[in-house]
């Protein structure tokens, strides 16, 4: 297993791309749960319901891309971060990514 998944809001454009070598639905249900954490703790989904009063598309389950190396699956995600315009996802997602790969996103 292992696969790297985006989850879309209901009410606007912006989407939340993750990776999990769990299952998807485990993952899933934490990112549902994590507004019942303290507000300090809180993920930037979580930020994104509570500050704009929205909520996702928890259904509808995105999968990107399959793949069972932690690194190739991390360096998946980030493509695909950089790849997507209208991410939640913060900026230190990506910055591990090596510009050689800014040229390939430019390109896909
Ligand atoms: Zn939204």
């Amino acid at each position: 297993m292992g696969l790297v998944y985006k989850i879309d809001c209901l009410n606007c454009d912006a989407s939340y791309i993750g990776q999990t070598k769990r299952h998807l639905d485990t993952r899933l249900k934490e990112h549902r749960d994590d507004i019942k954490k303290h507000f300090s703790n809180h993920s930037v989904v979580s930020k994104h319901r509570l500050t704009k009063e929205h909520d996702f598309d928890w259904d509808n389950k995105n999968i990107l891309h399959y793949e069972p190396n932690n690194r190739k699956r991390e360096i998946a995600e980030m493509f695909f971060i950089k790849k997507s315009p209208n991410t939640i996802n913060l900026k230190r997602d990506t910055e591990n990514l090596s510009e050689i790969y800014d040229v390939i996103v430019e390109n896909t």
